[in-house]
């Protein structure tokens, strides 16, 4: 796959602009072009009477190897990098040991998930109630102040930020594109896809809580694997908050 990067259009383009773009940049036909898609979307927006979108496409053409030839010295014609997120180990058969995770913000969340993924079975310990429960205690204070020292915009599943907006804008320099794997989480558990490619990603107010949910129910469904082990699983996170 080849990465275009530095490709302008006007604010106001047609959706048919881009494919065209792609083309004259690398003066190939259309039938040559196969797929793109869109890794990113900046904008220039100094001149306020023409702004720009400037777009990092990666595309997919029958001539890739003759294309980078071409272009060898072109700081905007290269190697799509390989992105896919590395796992660092992988669980052995047969492991009994079992790491622990203390709390479930985004830190806890991400590296239970992580865990899960390599075939550990991570026990997550979190001392505030789930994410509904705790929904409810943080509005009750910030309406009619009652504070749960124990439940509230600081502790519980989901963590500090569960009740925010949703910014993403961290991880701006991010060579190894750890950041990639956690935006493919957080489409996966129901984001806006556009946060994969917009330059100030953002997921949107009230949204958090159900993505909490689905990455809970997909971290307990990798370590439990029964349907009828997960419905217990599920009770006990929500009575106990310890996920076994
Ligand atoms: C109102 C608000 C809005 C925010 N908005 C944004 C935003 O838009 N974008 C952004 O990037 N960041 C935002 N942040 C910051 C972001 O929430 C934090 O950077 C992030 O939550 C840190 O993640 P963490 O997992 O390290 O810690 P935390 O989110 O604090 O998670 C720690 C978890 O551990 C639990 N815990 C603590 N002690 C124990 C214990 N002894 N035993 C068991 N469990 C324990 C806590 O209950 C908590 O669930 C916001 C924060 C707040 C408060």
């Amino acid at each position: 796959m080849i990465r275009l990067t530095e490709i302008k259009l006007p604010l106001d383009h047609e959706e048919g602009e881009i494919s065209q773009a792609i083309l004259k940049k690398l003066g190939i036909s259309e039938d040559q072009l196969i797929s793109f898609n869109m890794f990113k979307r900046g904008y220039d927006a100094r001149k306020k009477t023409r702004i720009l979108l400037i777009y990092t496409l990666d595309v997919v053409v029958e001539n890739e190897a003759e294309l980078l030839e071409k272009f060898t010295d072109d700081p905007h014609v290269k190697v799509t990098p390989d992105m896919e997120y590395k796992f660092v180990a992988k669980a052995p058969a047969n492991q009994t040991e079992r790491p622990v995770v203390i709390g479930f913000g985004p830190c806890g969340l991400f590296a239970g998930l992580v865990l899960a993924q390599m075939g550990f079975k991570p026990i997550i310990v979190e001392r505030g109630k789930e994410v509904r429960e705790r929904t409810k205690d943080t509005f009750g204070f910030w309406r009619k102040r009652n504070l749960n020292p124990e439940s509230n915009v600081q502790f519980g599943e989901g963590g500090a930020g569960t009740f925010s907006d949703g910014k993403l804008y961290s991880q701006v320099k991010d060579p190894k594109h750890y950041g990639r794997k956690v935006i493919e989480e957080f489409v996966a558990s129901g984001a806006p896809e556009e946060i994969m490619y917009v330059s100030k990603p953002h997921i949107g107010t009230f949204k958090l809580v159900t993505m909490i949910e689905r990455c809970a129910q997909k971290l307990l469904s990798l370590v439990v694997k029964s349907a009828l082990a997960l419905a217990l699983m599920i009770f006990i996170w929500t009575t106990t908050k310890l996920q076994v």
